[in-house]
């Protein structure tokens, strides 16, 4: 077979099917068209993942196309937005059809999963990496923005903290578990949970929001600096999973704390939400916003010291936050 060339690539590996209406116009012109619902702004999100930064270099391809696709849906989901389309820019040193075949799957795959189609993107050669920008729709002023968290507002995530670090550990074979465990890891580092209708749900509730990608002291940081507040987390209370057994208890705060990778939505609502928030599955009350700047952790034996890093940062001269 002769090798592929750059349309016929385009054509083969990434032009879908079928695709929902508010597509007007997908993959073969210059720009998509995507409808956007009256009342809506458009919200756009774009996230780039190279490899040896954000997944291992010998990541399965039909696993790394979903995280990437769906790392950058975690975005719109924080912002109360639905998904309308992504774009793909996929830069890789050689056309191998094999590994093309397999991340394609993955990548139609995770976009029919997350009602979110790819809808364009660019290919070009060079150093591997892959960047996608997602676009959704959040109904004028109901966008969940970082700026609205007030004194005495309480601070919730979704789901369990954490995995993405134990996960990393998982694969860097720095973590023993059981084979259960070790599928549920996997699958949270690989094909993280996007919850949509949770960020949907939150419009109007929430007074500030944001997704869990740099470690949950990282990320409600930001809030917390948008905001111009401070809060106070209550260690005992952070949603750790099952692999929390194979290590000790400050390493799982730790990870749970800083670790990053999690996807998970972190979020303020005033105390006046709890029984409706405490009633949605999942959602777990970790501390309180108060008028005093950063962040103080209370354990069982009163404030404790916050760990050594908060997140993970480019350029920081960090590596990776163990
Ligand atoms: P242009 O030169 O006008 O920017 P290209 O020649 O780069 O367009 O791409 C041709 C068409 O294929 C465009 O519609 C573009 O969005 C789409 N496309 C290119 N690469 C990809 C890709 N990796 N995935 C999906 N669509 C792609
Ligand atoms: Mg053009």
């Amino acid at each position: 077979m002769p090798p592929l060339d750059e349309f016929a690539l385009i054509q083969r590996f990434f032009t879908p099917d079928a695709l929902p209406a508010h597509v007007a116009l997908g993959v073969g012109d210059d720009c998509a068209l995507l409808i956007v619902p009256p009342g809506n702004v458009l919200a756009v999100s774009v996230d780039t993942q190279v490899p040896g930064v954000h997944f291992p270099l010998d990541a399965e391809p039909f696993l790394l196309a979903s995280r990437v696709l769906r790392c950058a849906a975690s975005d719109l989901a924080a912002m109360g937005a639905t998904p309308l389309g992504f774009t793909l820019a996929l830069t890789l040193p050689v056309a191998d059809e094999v590994w093309l075949a397999a991340f394609s799957r993955g990548l139609l795959e995770a976009a029919t999963a997350l009602g979110c189609p790819l809808v364009g993107g660019d290919t070009t050669r060079g150093p591997f990496s892959v960047t996608v920008q997602v676009q959704g729709a959040v109904p004028e002023g109901l966008a969940l923005r970082r700026t609205g968290a007030q004194p005495g507002d309480e601070v919730w995530v979704s789901g369990t903290l954490g995995d993405g670090a134990a996960a990393l550990a998982l694969l860097e074979n720095r973590l023993q578990v059981s084979s259960s465990t070790a599928l549920f890891l996997r699958r949270r580092f690989y094909q993280p949970d996007i919850d949509f209708a949770l960020g949907c749900a939150l419009r109007g509730v929430a007074t500030a929001c944001i997704d869990v990608s740099d470690g949950l002291l990282a990320d409600l940081g930001h809030i917390l600096k948008a905001s111009h507040v401070g809060a106070v987390i209550e260690v005992a209370h952070l949603p750790i999973a099952d692999w929390r057994a194979a290590v000790d208890v400050a390493q799982a705060r730790r990870w749970a704390l800083s670790g990053g990778d999690d996807y998970r939505l972190c979020f303020t609502a005033p105390p006046g939400q709890r029984e409706l928030l405490a009633a949605q599955p999942g959602l777990a009350c970790v501390g309180h916003i108060v008028t005093s700047s950063g962040i103080t952790l209370v354990d069982e034996h009163g404030v404790a010291s916050l760990p050594d890093s908060s997140g993970y940062q480019h350029f920081s001269g960090v590596d990776h936050v163990v």
